[in-house]
């Protein structure tokens, strides 16, 4: 290859002097959380809540956040989103990473490589629109979740010629970059609103409602925005690991009834709440991970407020509220290298997974089905 036809990325990542990320940056697995917010943002642009109402207010104690979406790199140089949100042009203005590149020749090129999609609702997909001008991408998504997508005709103007799909498969790692390995595991969920039929499952676990575990250089980071129920089998997968996004959602359950602003639970909408004797605080009290981390936060949820009661439990509980921009570097770990907090083997098909005794294992949920 002629020394001007190598493509940006490839020359960007040769210079990287031995450890240290070819951009500069650190080795390993890094995540930059684009979009904080569970759908509409934060604040939302119909709503004056009482956690809006601070934000359109510009009282400091909180921060506006975009819709849900995380990016994802092992080299720091290529990217993948998990999950594209309506939002994600604003996102890619505020992130140096994702910003376009210019080739030796003179053409467009972008550090964005893949998509992949956790489920099919607007939040998570109305961005594959922004990124439909004529360049490479690759979307993976299961079953379930390309049929609702793809059914669409809109998202045909993601160019067939360059946009590829990919179907990914529950328990079966892809590779959407070198050096990104990513699982796709079922979570308690629902179809998205607008698949919604005269009655609606909560809690099934499909394809169309999907964690991702993604494994670089060593390390692991489990992102699971949009969750219905903990139930035993996901405390133990998500054990061990380095980093977790988790549904953070409501609070309460019934948050969005007590605000005036809708009539829909938390878990009606497929997201089990904070707090409670039930919520995912409780639930995942006694899970061992590196880094624990709320995402896809609903406006309404006052665990967004600095120092209100509801921050204050999540903070002394070890968690913390994630930003737009809030960044998590998981660095290059040797096989000999333990973990600094305890590692169940790898989930197999073949084998059940132990329940370790440090774990708190919460009730499971059936699921249910409910009328509209
Ligand atoms: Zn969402
Ligand atoms: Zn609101």
């Amino acid at each position: 290859m002629r020394e001007g036809a190598q493509p940006v990325a490839d020359r960007l990542r040769a210079t990287g002097p031995g450890n240290d990320g070819p951009d500069g940056g650190p080795a390993g697995l890094r995540a930059i959380v684009l979009g904080a917010a569970a759908g509409g943002g934060f604040p939302q642009w119909n709503c004056r809540c009482t956690v809006c109402a601070l934000a359109w207010d510009g009282d400091p104690r909180v921060n506006p956040r975009t819709q849900s979406s995380l990016a994802i790199s092992a080299d720091g140089v290529e990217w993948v989103l998990l999950n594209a949100s309506p939002d994600l042009g604003a996102q890619i203005r505020a992130t140096p990473s994702l910003q376009p590149r210019r080739g030796d020749d003179g053409s467009r090129d972008s550090p964005i490589r893949a998509v992949v999609l956790t489920n099919g609702d607007v939040d998570h997909v109305a961005g594959l629109l922004t990124l439909r001008e004529k360049a490479p991408l690759t979307v993976f998504a299961t079953a379930e979740t390309h049929a609702a997508v793809g059914a669409n005709p809109l998202f045909g103007v993601l160019d067939p010629a360059l946009a590829a799909w990919r179907e990914i498969h529950l328990g079966e790692p892809f590779a959407p970059l070198p050096g990104l390995a990513i699982e796709a595991f079922a979570v308690p969920g629902k179809v998205p609103l607008y698949l919604e039929g005269a009655s609606v499952d909560i809690g099934t676990e499909t394809g169309a409602t999907i964690g991702l575990s993604v494994r670089c250089s060593g390390a692991r980071l489990d992102h699971v925005p949009g969750c219905a129920a903990v139930t035993p089998a996901l405390v133990a997968r998500l054990n061990g690991t380095d980093a977790l996004l988790f549904d953070g959602t409501v609070f309460r359950d019934d948050e969005m009834r007590l605000e005036g602003v809708g009539t829909k639970t938390g878990r009606r909408m497929g997201h089990l709440p904070v707090g409670g004797a039930d919520g995912s605080l409780a639930a995942l009290a006694g899970l061992a991970a590196g880094r624990k981390v709320y995402v896809h936060v609903n406006n309404t949820n006052p665990m967004l407020i600095d120092g209100s009661p509801e921050r204050r439990a999540v903070d002394a509980a070890g968690w913390t509220v994630a930003e737009d921009g809030t960044e998590i570097a998981l660095p290059v770990r040797g096989a000999a290298e333990e973990t600094p907090w305890p590692s169940l083997p790898e989930p197999s098909r073949q084998t059940r997974l132990p329940t370790p005794p440090t774990l708190r294992t919460p009730t499971s949920s059936p699921s249910t089905t409910i009328a509209r």
